[in-house]
């Protein structure tokens, strides 16, 4: 690590045209680790670019730095000349090149050294020169901070770094409670919020900022779309286009939702599948040692954590329940 970091301060020490990526889909964690690494470069006199493979939820939009984000989807040949011409690229919660596609290729051509900082398991070390990855970690913003740290550079800890970060580790231990919480994360909880982080505000901001559709949306879900199999502690939720279609759908109004079915007494496995943007996606979600990342891995083209994994499914909404219905019959709990 102390080699790395020395690394890193050394590449930092001198202006650079730096781009800051993150994975597809961008949750409060890759956006708030990635803008609170921004502001930091920032300050430190970097021309700095944030550039994200696709859009992000609405919530995630008061985030400090938000309006320079670039869009790969949306700007590409802005950021295909961004990032050609970048000295540094920063990786950032994600460890596999394919979870940033389409922006993935622009990325392995360009001569930039990239640092990846990221807490997923199994990281691909060819994809980086260096390396900061910690799959204990509970979020890549806490690594963000820790490297910061190691670094001495808290000095340079302001608001929006605060409120970025604070973003990152919130959402990625379900708001304090997952077990990758640690004492250290609630160190570093009282650091950002000690240098400006509005606690209450920034729930508010994320948590309570729900569109009226997502709501129904999510009381359809619960009282119509809910299969259980309490003999194998399973839970699935499905929507298809069409239902989306209905309740208005927008990114992020599912976000959290395969949690409700996760708080079920005696559930211990919870499955969202989605048909968006012409793809079946999947939501892992588990209790215990469960890994679905491994099982997310095997059917879903996907992968993540032990907990909480993601994939895409080649068939229909339909065929693709019958496919998890398949898995949730083989489980030996
Ligand atoms: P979510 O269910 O919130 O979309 O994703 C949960 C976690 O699973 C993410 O933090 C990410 O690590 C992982 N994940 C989601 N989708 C994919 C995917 O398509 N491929 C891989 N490798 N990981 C995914
Ligand atoms: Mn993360």
């Amino acid at each position: 690590m102390i080699k790395i970091v020395k690394q890193l301060k050394g590449l930092i020490s001198t202006p650079k045209k730096i781009v800051i990526t993150t994975h597809r889909g961008p949750d409060g964690d890759a956006m708030g680790s990635s803008l609170g690494l921004f502001h930091l470069l920032k300050q430190l006199g970097h021309k700095v670019n944030v550039i994200t493979p696709n859009e992000y939820a609405d919530f995630l939009h008061w985030l400090p730095g938000n309006k320079e984000v670039i869009i790969y989807e949306e700007n590409e040949a802005i950021a295909e000349k961004i990032t050609a011409e970048s000295d540094l690229i920063f990786l950032l919660d994600f460890s596999d090149l394919s979870r940033i596609a389409p922006f993935n290729n622009t990325v392995s051509k360009s001569k930039a050294i990239k640092i990846m900082i990221d807490h997923h398991q199994d990281p691909d070390r060819n994809i980086a020169e260096l390396i900061f990855s910690d799959t204990t970690a509970c979020s890549t913003a806490q690594l963000v901070y820790q490297v910061m740290d190691a670094m001495e550079m808290t000095t340079y800890l302001n608001k929006p770094i605060a409120e970025c970060l604070y973003v990152g580790i919130m959402t990625d231990t379900g708001s304090f409670k997952y077990a990758s919480t640690t004492a250290n994360t609630h160190n570093i909880i009282a650091e950002l919020i000690t240098a400006g982080a509005e606690n209450t505000k920034i729930h508010d901001l994320i948590y309570d900022n729900s569109s009226a559709n997502s709501i129904k949306l999510l009381g359809y879900c619960l009282n119509k779309k809910l299969r259980l199999y309490p003999e194998n502690n399973a839970a699935i939720i499905s929507l298809t286009a069409e239902e989306l279609k209905q309740f208005k759908f927008k990114k992020g109004d599912t976000e959290g939702l395969v949690n409700y079915a996760l708080s079920i007494e005696g559930i211990n496995f919870a499955v969202f599948i989605a048909e968006k943007d012409g793809a079946v996606k999947l939501s892992l979600r588990s209790k215990g040692n469960l890994k679905v990342n491994e099982i997310a891995r095997k059917h879903f083209s996907g992968g993540g954590h032990i907990n909480a994994s993601g994939g895409v499914s080649q068939v229909s909404v339909n065929e693709t329940i019958k496919i998890v219905e398949h898995i949730i019959n083989n489980l030996k709990n």
